[in-house]
């Protein structure tokens, strides 16, 4: 039989309605798009590292710091590009112990890739970031695995003690609040699925250089006065609707549901400490620190972020 013969016999085989033909195209309809799906998933896997959310008020130093990390310098960067970009890759040796400073490629050393995103400052973009920090409705970043939060430690005491309203202290802590309150709604929407990974927070006290920066403790303490200032502000407003003032003591109140989400860590205390988002698996820490100038630089920084991804 010669090939032509033996190939027309073939399709008019498959193409003669009978039982096996219908079961290998129905298995091939069937089959073809779940395979495909879980070939594409898994590539999309290997390719997406860990992320690093880099964000904190304009001025901060966050442009400085992501330069220094991406071109590995032991002092400040003395050029910026015209173009710095907003996202660099990094790693770090499997045990989490090299320096910034090493160059993992170059010594073929088995290394840790992750992503660090520098998230713009401004206030009309803060909208964005607070999205992707939330999640729950696709946006989220299924890789987040830290914030580092960076503020100017020596404009934290600016204005005097009793005016902080126009220091830099009232807008470190108002973004700060809706990051952390952000997160800790995206530990909270977990009621179906898998419940997401806890997102440690690193707040760089940066500038220790400058003789008016405040040491951690201090900026620890007045980020924490600011950040319970403003949950008994804003939670007023959910007193004023309706929202019985017996429900905040009991922490159970029937009042609950929307306004304890909306409740920056634990629910009805007069106090605010970073301690109480551990609640919400979430670890805060503070740790003083400066991109250019002498003191203690930016290794305690690095280590940090290496030992979370
Ligand atoms: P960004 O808006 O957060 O990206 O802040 P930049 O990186 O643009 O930094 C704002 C300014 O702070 C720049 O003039 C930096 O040179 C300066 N700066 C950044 N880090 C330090 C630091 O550790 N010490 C001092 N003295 N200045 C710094």
């Amino acid at each position: 039989m010669d090939p032509y013969d033996s190939f027309k016999r073939f399709l008019e085989f498959i193409l003669t309605p009978s039982a096996p033909v219908f079961i290998v195209g129905l298995l091939i309809v069937v089959l073809f798009p779940i395979g495909l799906h879980l070939y594409l998933s898994r590539s999309v896997a290997y390719i997406t590292l860990p992320t690093v959310l880099l964000a904190g008020p304009s001025g901060a130093g966050k442009t400085a710091l992501i330069t220094r990390l991406e071109r590995r310098t032991d002092g400040p960067p003395d050029t910026y590009t015209s173009q710095t970009p907003n996202v660099v890759e990094l790693a770090v040796s499997e045990d989490a112990t090299s320096s910034f400073r090493d160059d993992l490629d170059a010594a073929g050393a088995v290394a840790k890739k992750f992503l660090l995103v520098d998230a713009p400052g401004h206030g009309k973009l803060r909208g964005a970031t607070l999205a992707r920090l939330r999640g729950g409705s696709g946006n989220s970043d299924p890789k987040l695995v830290a914030v580092v939060y960076m503020i100017d430690a020596a404009a934290l005491g600016e204005g005097g003690a009793e005016d902080k309203s126009d220091s830099g202290l009232a807008d470190a802590a108002s973004y700060l609040y809706d990051i952390l309150l952000a997160l800790q709604k995206r530990m909270g929407a977990t009621r179906s699925s898998k419940a997401p990974a806890a997102v440690p927070v690193l707040v760089a006290a940066n500038k220790a250089d400058l003789f008016t920066a405040l040491p951690a403790p201090l900026v620890k303490a007045q980020l924490e006065a600011e950040l319970g200032r403003l949950r008994s502000t804003r939670s007023r407003g959910l007193l004023d609707s309706g929202f019985g003032a017996d429900d905040v003591g009991s922490g159970t109140g029937a009042g609950g549901g929307d306004e304890m989400d909306d409740w920056l860590g634990e629910y009805g205390s007069k106090t605010f400490r970073f301690e109480q988002m551990r609640e919400f698996d979430i670890d805060v820490d503070v740790v003083a620190g400066n991109v250019a100038g002498s003191g203690p630089g930016i290794d305690k920084w690095w280590s940090w972020i290496a030992d979370k991804v």
